[in-house]
């Protein structure tokens, strides 16, 4: 038996089959963009474990700090003793990412948490209930998490759910376009909003809307910037709080240190984990500071946030990716990406549509051209097949018919070049097996 085999088979006995699982390939060790499994084959990978290892996978410098921080100090909790790596971090957040004049920052150790939280300082500052989201969203699995989350795989038989949560459906136009111009569709989908705050909740028990910039791990789908302009109008005029999810859009992904700074709308909140922490587990929430301090004292925190060795992790992990410029690479990888995605598009009507922004780029599969009909076993397939030639693709997507890369930034262009070669044949091959079957 290989040792893959041998190790997935201790993990069948021990592990709950709650937990996902993906692919079948196991990892032993990781570099920049390569990772290594137990029986030593190497896999290009196109997962960043989920947008996480943005600046690739063991960086020097970020692997010093980390062994640096821990002989120095590993737990106190923030709440006992303040430390600095909390307190630089903070101070570094707010400077890259500044919502309005003044921004306060709190740090977590997960997306999940990270939301909770921004949903508690919403509620706290607004004194009101309700929240807002959209579908095909994802927000996490804690019970609030889920409960804002759309796509029912993740929740099915988990609930009763939390309350105050009203969804409209995601500006997803190429989903939900009905054939409307993108000007038509989002005045559209402005008034469902719009009548939604007389018909489904009023406007003075909606504490946040709650939207991701670039829908995630729905597929990839940014929300179109007149949208969150128009979102933008509706809740200052409302005062309702407009928080962004920008988990897996931030810390360079999009070609910005957040997608906020690409579409060009404001958030009052925003969350933020995955890439930030270079690996270690570690989430923030920040927003205008007076609606973050518009909360009581005690009512936000937990033991390990903003762990000393998390925070320099991050520290360490943003320096290296402002020295590195990833952010501007995102950019290149993402061109790239997105050249060989509409090539592969051109020759296949199985490719429905290609989009996201900066190194955050998607293809979506469905049958004969038609959106309304995703084409997800072959998704699946494809995914999988790429798996066993050694590049790591993953899906996404409320049908899981969505290609999408999320490499490293610090991806070389040759083995860039390699993983999309190998995208492109298993996806003609597959085009080719539905032609013959016609
Ligand atoms: N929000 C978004 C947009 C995400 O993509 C994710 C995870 O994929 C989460 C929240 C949850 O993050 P975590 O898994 O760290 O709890």
């Amino acid at each position: 038996m290989s040792k893959n085999d041998e190790l997935l088979a201790r993990r069948s006995a021990v592990v709950s089959q709650g937990v996902p699982r993906a692919t079948p390939l196991t990892v032993a060790s990781a570099h920049g963009a390569t990772l290594t499994d137990l029986d030593g084959h190497e896999i290009i990978d196109f997962a960043a474990g989920i947008g996480v290892m943005n600046a690739g996978h063991c960086q020097e410098p970020v692997v010093r700090a980390i062994r640096e921080q821990a002989e120095r100090l590993l737990h106190t909790c923030f709440h006992i003793a303040t430390y600095e790596p909390y307190v630089e971090l903070c101070e570094k957040l707010v400077a890259l990412l500044p919502h309005g004049e003044k921004t306060k920052a709190l740090l977590l150790n997960s997306g999940a948490e990270a939301v909770e939280n921004a949903i508690k300082i919403a509620r706290q500052a607004t004194g009101r209930p309700g929240v807002i989201c959209f579908t095909d969203a994802f927000h996490g699995r804690t019970l609030l998490g889920m409960t804002l989350t759309s796509k029912v795989g993740y929740k099915a038989g988990c609930g009763p759910f939390a309350p105050e949560i009203y969804r409209l459906p995601f500006p997803y136009h190429y989903r939900y376009g009905d054939g409307l111009d993108m000007d038509a569709f989002v005045a559209r989908e402005l008034d469902r909003l719009r009548d939604a705050l007389h018909s489904v909740v009023a406007a003075s028990d909606v504490a946040a809307v709650l939207i991701e910039p670039v829908a995630g791990e729905g597929g990839f789908v940014p929300a179109p910037s007149a949208y969150l302009e128009g979102l933008r109008e509706i809740c200052d005029e409302h005062g309702i709080l407009l928080i962004f999810d920008e988990v897996q859009t931030g810390f360079g992904r999009t070609g910005a240190w957040g997608a906020y700074q690409r579409l060009g709308v404001v958030p009052d909140i925003s969350t933020w984990a995955k890439a930030m922490g270079g690996g270690l587990p570690i989430s923030a929430v920040l927003g205008r500071a007076e609606v973050m301090d518009a909360v009581r004292p005690g009512t936000l925190g937990g033991t390990y946030g903003g762990n000393p060795v998390a925070c320099a992790a991050a520290l360490a992990t943003i320096r290296f990716m402002e020295e590195q410029e990833l952010p501007a690479r995102a950019q290149h990888v993402g061109g790239e990406i997105r050249r060989r995605l509409e090539r592969i598009a051109d020759r296949t009507t199985l490719v429905g549509d290609v989009r996201g922004i900066g190194a955050m780029i998607a293809m979506e599969l469905v049958e004969d051209g038609d959106p309304a009909r995703p084409a997800s076993t072959v998704a699946g397939e494809i995914a999988q097949a790429c798996v066993r030639r050694g590049v790591l693709v993953i899906t996404a997507g409320t049908y899981g018919n969505v290609i999408r890369i999320l490499a490293p930034l610090v991806i070389t262009d040759a083995e860039l070049e390699r993983g999309l070669g190998t995208l492109e044949e298993e996806v003609l091959a597959r085009t080719d097996a539905a032609t013959a079957a016609h």
